[in-house]
């Protein structure tokens, strides 16, 4: 794998992290813009209280749970391979150590194991 597809997948891996981020809510190192503090000229406070109550569902609530989880092992492995592209180890497979294909790159840029592994890591 060339440097720029390198780089074109560490820039892929990184707006993925992003979009992550933003949903999990998680503190991502950005100039800190908020809206806190802000005056709601449009006074209208319930709006936000309506659409909290469509949530307030002990079900969606553990669904929302697990999505976030998952979503915090999706950063994770991000991060790891972003590592990976940083120390040139990128695209191995941490089990067999043999060379994770292209194309599985291309899809899930932050895949950890080859196929094979990765068959045997859900059996
Ligand atoms: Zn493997």
């Amino acid at each position: 794998m060339d440097a720029t597809e390198l780089t074109r997948l560490r820039r892929k891996l990184l707006a993925m992290r992003e979009m992550i981020s933003d949903n999990v809510g998680l503190e991502v190192a950005d100039d800190g813009s908020s809206d806190e503090g802000g005056g709601d000229l449009s006074g209208n406070p319930l709006d936000m209280a309506d659409i909290d109550a469509l949530y307030e569902d002990d079900i969606a609530d553990e669904v929302e749970q697990d999505i976030i989880e998952d979503q915090e092992d999706e950063l994770l492995a991000i991060d790891d391979a972003l590592e990976k592209i940083e120390k040139g180890r990128f695209g191995a497979c941490e089990s067999c150590g043999c060379a994770i294909s292209r194309s599985r790159l291309e899809s899930v840029p932050q895949a950890r194991f080859c196929l094979l592994c990765r068959r045997v890591e859900e059996e």
